[in-house]
């Protein structure tokens, strides 16, 4: 306790407390009270907390981290922080996904159309990207005329009239994780779980949904490295969503090389439709399906075989194909119009062997670096820029066996670069054993 108290603030006189006391007991590890909470958050919100102050409390969680019921309050504060969405007066179940992001990550354009296509109203406010992993909205962008910025009433009428659109996230939504995400970005805080739960349901549940479905990404090209860390991200997300009355399941998918076939923009809206079409690789469409089926089980209140019924009858029909360009349509996106490389290069494998690694994360940064992503936020992006992989885990080749397709645009490209690309795969003498896709369901 300081020995001079300075005079409370009208706010800290409701609690008998100051910000640095508060401060102070997290730092000693004793919890918050849910009014501390939503006191601290929303006032920081709207500009009225200073940084220094919330940068010292994200440390004092950092080590000391925040229980169920703190994380619930935390989230809860920062989705009042902002706007909420309510379309449930469309008549259908509201059902979103998120995924903590991988590379060649596109489940979200081919889920979305599945489970609207099943009857659920699936409203995405997703992201752009930066650093290694794609955002879902740099990828539809790839679409020529493709618009992710609708007005409120547009993204509405889409909604309705489609099931399903995805927008980029706006200003209003959450405001106080925007402001503390930015914090917790230079004072070395984004690991903390309780924090990134918050941080993740906050502008999730500020969507008005019935049901939410995880993905969370384990490995090295991923945010959580052990299967361990993606447990307890994935449990305390379940429990924050239960708390707040949304039915929540996660599953945790492995995530060291690409997911698919294709890494980059223009090339992943192809492999998407692919996938639409029911020519997709079959692990991607597979955890598409899986994820789907969970997004309607959940939403109706139906059997998990009655689901994936459906959610295959949806594929095969060619509904979900046709609701994905009725989206992008809607959206202003001409798919006729999707950029072509404006040459390739085919990496070779140099030698015999078996594919036994592909290192997910060093292709996607040799990407970001030729310019398929942003190393800093205005970076702009060229969406024709990407890589297919022609020879999964597991193939076996020769020398002349091509590893990998580089997707290029105006740009030359450095020879460190593909040399990069190229020590990627790893080439053994055996066979490896190729581990599932879907670890497990929580
Ligand atoms: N994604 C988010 O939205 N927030 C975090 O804190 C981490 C990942």
């Amino acid at each position: 306790m300081p020995i001079f108290r300075p005079k409370l603030l009208e706010w800290e006189a409701a609690m008998n407390q100051t910000v640095p006391e508060l401060i102070a007991m997290k730092r000693d590890g004793h919890r918050l009270s849910n009014e501390a909470i939503s006191f601290l958050i929303g006032r920081y919100g709207r500009g009225e907390l200073p940084d220094e102050q919330m940068s010292a409390l994200a440390m004092a969680i950092y080590f000391r981290g925040l229980d169920d019921e703190e994380t619930a309050t935390w989230t809860e504060s920062m989705l009042r922080s902002g706007e909420t969405l309510d379309f449930r007066d469309i008549g259908r179940p509201v059902v979103d996904k998120h995924s903590t992001g991988g590379v060649g990550d596109k489940v979200s354009l081919v889920l979305a159309p599945l489970a609207a296509a099943c009857g659920l109203t699936v409203p995405m406010v997703s992201g752009r990207g930066l650093g290694h992993t794609g955002g879902t909205i740099d990828k539809l962008e790839a679409v020529p005329g493709f618009s992710a910025d609708l007005s409120p009433d547009t993204f509405r009428k889409v909604l309705a009239d489609v099931g399903t659109a995805i927008i980029g996230a706006t200003k209003n939504i959450a405001p106080a994780d925007k402001r503390l995400y930015a914090l917790r970005d230079v004072t070395g805080t984004v690991p903390s779980i309780p924090m990134i739960v918050a941080s993740i349901m906050s502008k999730k549940l500020a969507e008005g949904l019935d049901a939410l479905v995880l993905d969370v990404k384990v490995g090295r090209a991923a945010f959580m490295p052990t299967l361990e860390a993606a447990r307890e991200l994935a449990d305390r997300m379940i429990a924050v969503g239960k708390r707040m009355g949304v039915q929540t399941r996660a599953v945790l998918t492995r995530m060291e090389e690409p997911l698919g076939r294709m890494v980059g923009n223009a090339c992943e809206i192809e492999e998407s439709i692919a996938c639409l079409e029911g020519h997709g690789p079959e692990a991607l469409t597979e955890l598409c399906l899986e994820q789907a089926a969970a997004m309607v089980e959940l939403g109706k209140g139906i059997s998990k075989i009655e689901a994936r019924a459906e959610v295959d009858r949806a594929l095969t029909s060619g509904h979900a194909r046709d609701v994905f360009e009725r989206m992008v349509h809607a959206q202003g996106g001409k798919l006729t119009a999707l950029p072509k490389p404006k040459s390739e290069i085919t990496l070779r494998a140099g030698g015999d062997g078996y594919v036994s690694a592909i290192d997910g994360l060093a292709i996607a940064q040799a990407l970001v670096r030729l310019g398929a992503g942003r190393q800093k936020a205005s970076d702009s992006i060229d969406p024709r820029i990407g890589l297919r992989l022609d020879a999964p885990i597991g193939h076996s080749v020769c020398p002349e066996a091509p590893l990998a397709t580089l997707f290029l645009g105006d740009r030359a490209v450095p020879e460190r670069e593909l040399e990069a690309l190229r020590e990627a795969f790893r080439l053994t003498e055996d066979p490896p054993s190729v581990s599932p896709l879907v670890l497990e369901w929580r």
